[in-house]
């Protein structure tokens, strides 16, 4: 049955609340939850759960198979999974209803010389910290939503599995873990800071290497060696002719219109020589290609290659290697018009919320739960991710508040009430 709940019970509900939410965002905040360090915050949002919303957490284990996974994002400090949990909670599912998964994730970036960054404070209507907005505002977020409905006394017809994940900063593999493991629904809300906009779109990203081979020689021979700076100088004038390319091919796609330039090629590490009067036999880029949901990965990596292959330096292409073994999100679009979607942007706008829907530029695990569950996939939050991954982290409450409100709203009419 569609729910009858209005915006006006539901602020209510959550406004009693929100003092203890904000005080749990808090508590996630000074825990230093970077890559390998999650135990703290994992237990944590568990407690919540179980002893303040009053709902059962469950640790959901993460198998070390999992880097064997093609869709596995490998980095640079992987560690054993042994004790770092992802914790998930079923709700609802007391009748015949839509389902849904609601996700976001406990894992932050690392303070990078913040010395408050694990200090969290609250001032003037802002919660300052490291994770405010990327992600524990949003996984605040949820959660006070939930408590609303619990308060409420709201039985959800359809199931509302909350996913609490790590590894999202590392490429996604939390996420993965959970949908490996056969975790699905008919849609899914990831909660990142969109300022409350509704993202059934996100770019993609792909890394890759590049390395070129010459033959080293003393400068004063140059002309008997091969220098593998200059065979890169050509490489990369082919990359960026791609780029432009690349940008034509994608200008005004449907939801990313908006942008400026919404894809783009990034060169963003080189390395090459020893000696300033020796010609280098290697050099390596590393770099970035992001790109819309007309290119799948696949595509754009095969493009990089061909478009190197146009230059006619036959020594550069029978002596370079391609690469993109780190960071590889595919793009996604889902149909803006589905119910699941236009049911949030609808509760968001009931609750007052200025929420618009069109794509995001930037890539974060919804893509997972895309493409691999093949499910209308939004995302939706509270704050704007220019404050995340700085040293001024912060997020303004009023935005969690009233993003936990539309999300009770959503989840009651998506899910449907007994
Ligand atoms: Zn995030």
């Amino acid at each position: 049955m569609l729910s009858e709940l209005t915006c006006q019970e539901v602020s209510e509900a959550v406004d009693k609340w929100q003092d203890r939410a904000r005080q749990w965002l808090m508590d996630m905040i000074a825990c230093e939850s970077v890559q390998g360090n999650e135990q703290e915050v994992v237990k944590l949002a568990k407690d919540i759960w179980d002893q303040e919303i009053g709902v059962p957490a469950e640790y959901s284990e993460i198998p070390e198979s999992i880097v064997d996974d093609p869709e596995y994002t490998h980095n640079e400090n992987e560690c054993p999974y042994e004790g770092r949990y992802n914790v998930v909670v079923n709700a609802g599912g007391h009748g015949q209803g839509h389902s849904i998964i609601v996700q976001s994730h406990l894992d932050v970036v690392p303070a990078g010389g913040w010395e408050e960054a694990f200090t969290p404070k609250y001032v003037d209507g802002w919660v300052w910290g490291r994770g405010a907005t990327d992600c524990k505002g949003p996984c605040v977020m949820l959660m006070l939503a939930q408590a609303a409905l619990e308060e409420l006394g709201v039985k959800l017809a359809g199931r509302v599995q909350h996913q609490y994940v790590i590894e999202e900063e590392v490429g996604g593999n939390g996420a993965l873990a959970l949908i490996r493991q056969g975790h699905t629904a008919e849609a899914a809300v990831i909660s990142e800071g969109t300022n409350l906009n509704v993202f059934p779109a996100n770019r993609g990203a792909v890394w890759f290497k590049l390395r070129t081979f010459g033959k080293s020689m003393h400068m004063g021979r140059r002309i008997e060696g091969v220098n593998a700076i200059e065979k890169m100088m050509e490489a990369l004038h082919w990359i960026l002719e791609y780029e432009k390319v690349l940008v034509e091919e994608s200008r005004n796609y449907p939801l990313f219109e908006r942008y400026e330039a919404p894809v783009q090629v990034c060169i963003g590490m080189i390395h090459a020589g020893s000696w300033p009067s020796q010609i280098p036999d290697e050099c390596t880029v590393e770099g970035g290609v992001g790109f819309l949901p007309n290119k799948n990965i696949e595509q754009v990596k095969q493009e990089v290659r061909d478009w190197i292959n146009k230059s006619d330096d036959e020594w550069l292409k029978s002596h370079y290697e391609l690469t993109f073994d780190k960071l590889h999100n595919d793009a996604f679009a889902c149909d803006p018009n589905h119910p699941a979607v236009q049911y949030l942007h609808k509760a968001a706008l009931e609750c007052d919320i200025p929420s618009e829907i069109f794509g995001w530029n930037v890539s974060c695990d919804a893509r997972l739960y895309a493409k691999l569950l093949n499910i209308p996939t939004m995302v939706f939050g509270p704050s704007d991710l220019a404050y995340g991954h700085s040293s001024n982290e912060r997020i303004e409450w009023r935005q969690v508040v009233q993003g936990a409100k539309a999300m009770a709203l959503y989840l009651a009419r998506w899910c449907g009430t007994v």
